[in-house]
């Protein structure tokens, strides 16, 4: 069963009831749902390169319209950098890493001790969006989400002709 884009639509927007909700996501994905789901988001940021994929709620993997470059960009325009590098390595950095900054978000004695653990906030540096937050032990490395398969989830997954990218 293929949603309507009204569903879709109300999924971007969080608006989605519960159960609506939880049929989307315990049936099978039907392949149009992806480019309905891009082509909602394509309408609603500010430059019009092609959406790759999505990697958060306003971060995305982008084929630039004249170099076919692929990059990976906030939805306000800035371009982190290339879609094959790690993105947080490119943003502002922001440590929770002593008490005082961990009762600005946690109730005091509710909050990690930081020598165990430590907050890492990943802001845009243009407009200041926060599109990530890890919370690792102190010596822990910029953790990498995950290098999604592109031309593996556009060939196979959803049966489309994988974007052109200048790259490759
Ligand atoms: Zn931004």
């Amino acid at each position: 069963m293929a949603y309507t884009r009204t569903k879709i639509v109300d999924l971007v927007e969080g608006k989605i009831d519960p159960d609506t909700l939880h049929q989307m996501l315990s049936t099978p994905k039907d392949p149009e749902r992806f480019e309905t789901y891009v082509e909602i988001l394509q309408e609603r940021v500010p430059w019009d390169d092609r959406i790759i994929l999505p990697l958060g709620p306003k971060l995305y993997i982008v084929q630039q319209k004249v170099s076919k470059k692929w990059t990976v960009r906030c939805e306000c325009g800035h371009d982190f950098c290339s879609w094959k590098e790690n993105w947080k390595l490119h943003a502002r950095i922001h440590v929770r890493d002593t008490a005082q900054k961990m009762e600005e978000i946690y109730p005091r004695l509710m909050a990690p001790t930081t020598s165990w653990q430590v907050i890492r906030e990943y802001f845009c540096g243009e407009c200041g969006t926060l599109h990530d937050v890890e919370a690792p032990t102190p010596w822990y490395p910029v953790i990498r989400d995950f290098e999604p398969d592109i031309d593996a989830f556009y060939s196979e997954w959803l049966g489309l002709p994988v974007p052109e990218r200048a790259d490759a």
